[in-house]
């Protein structure tokens, strides 16, 4: 019974400009059912989707029952204008635009909602983040919207100060989480935030030549390190591989997660990973 709690259904792990062109369109059911498929014969009976606005993660949540798997989508994540997340999400300018978003996810059948509040690391050069953070009173602005349309909140946050501002607004799982520093993990241990590391997006890039070799090296061992370290504070940690970004194929790149976890936590990972599973899969 394995989980993976943060796929991509729309994007393949190679090009995402081609594979969001699969779908354009309409949904690729064909190709869609093969990968559930291939899941459900690996073993996996969670799927949670980081969401995607051309209606792929939701036609996966429909068909998943089939295959005996349990899928939840955002639809579409959010995003502010401007800022990282646009190229696969919605955007919204202010604090109304974004409610009146949420509220149409609740009248689309959204499972929960997906926001973006940092950029990504640059895989060239170790502590830097494409974009900063958004500012402490909006983040707590977004999950308190959320949550008052009864719905959980899963972000993709990188960056100690944003992690530790969304975890003490009560954002219950944070994505990638890169360079956090021991206050930002204690406030997820502490708000009993889930952790999703996604290690794969950094470990399957080793070796691969498309970014600075030691960079991605370094990017890699923070993360290790500060799993170890949020396991030691009793934090719920759940493998989710980001499958479809780039050197993440789905399934393949779904099982390098929890290896890549089992690398960080050696003998503690089976019960750690156990409860984040349960904690993510009672709130998602
Ligand atoms: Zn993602």
């Amino acid at each position: 019974m394995l989980a993976d709690c943060h796929i991509h259904m729309l994007l393949d792990g190679e090009y995402w400009r081609a594979a969001i062109d699969t779908h354009r369109q309409s949904p690729a059911i064909a190709l869609i059912r093969e990968r559930l498929a291939s899941y459900a014969q690996n073993g996996f009976t969670y799927l949670r989707d980081g969401g995607d606005r051309w209606g792929v993660g939701r036609a996966a949540r429909d068909l998943a029952p089939e295959y005996g798997i349990r899928y939840r989508t955002p639809l579409a994540p959010l995003c502010r204008e401007g800022n990282y997340g646009a190229f696969i999400g919605s955007t919204y300018r202010d604090l109304g635009e974004y409610r009146t978003l949420v509220r149409q996810i609740r009248r689309d059948g959204g499972d929960f909602i997906k926001i973006m509040i940092s950029g990504l690391m640059d895989f060239d050069r170790f502590g830097v983040l494409t974009q900063p953070g958004y500012p402490r009173e909006l983040i707590r602005d977004l999950i308190a919207v959320a949550h008052d349309e009864g719905f959980s909140v899963m972000a993709h946050a990188n960056g100690a100060r944003t992690v530790e501002y969304a975890a003490e607004a009560g954002v219950d799982s944070v994505e990638h989480g890169a360079y956090l520093d021991s206050d930002a993990l204690r406030a997820m241990a502490e708000n009993g935030t889930v952790w999703c590391p996604t290690l794969s997006t950094v470990g399957n890039l080793r070796g691969r030549g498309r970014f600075d070799e030691q960079a991605v090296a370094a990017i890699y061992d923070s993360a290790l390190a500060n799993v170890r370290c949020f396991a030691a504070m009793g934090g719920r940690i759940a493998p989710g591989s980001d499958a479809g970004a780039w050197a993440v194929p789905h399934v393949e790149g779904s099982l390098d997660e929890y290896e890549h976890l089992r690398a960080a936590l050696g003998g503690d990972f089976a019960a750690c990973v156990t409860l984040g599973v349960q904690a993510i899969r009672d709130k998602f």
